[in-house]
């Protein structure tokens, strides 16, 4: 099977997460740009947006998707910095 991506690795445009550009998404309706793409975990939120949002206009929806995707953005950091400190607890 092949896929039109190559293997380079790319970042998720939301929560900077590494991942394989054959596995990454389309962000649509999150973020606008059609270039910029998202991992597996973020596109559950933009597939759940989009079903929850289905039949919004782009312009009245957009500062909620914004919104959504500062959320993301601000929490997997967080998840990172708790993760983080667990980490170094462990190891103390
Ligand atoms: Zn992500």
């Amino acid at each position: 099977m092949t896929f039109g991506y190559d293997n380079k690795t790319i970042e998720c445009k939301i929560c900077k997460w590494e991942m394989k550009e054959w596995e990454s998404n389309n962000p649509q309706p999150l973020l606008p740009d059609m270039d910029d793409r998202v991992c597996r975990d973020c596109n559950d939120y933009v597939t759940a947006t989009r079903i929850i949002l289905r039949g919004a206009e782009e312009e009245s929806a957009r500062p909620i998707y914004n919104i959504i995707v500062n959320i993301m953005s601000m929490a997997s950091g967080l998840k990172k910095s708790r993760e983080h400190w667990l980490k170094q607890m462990e190891e103390e």
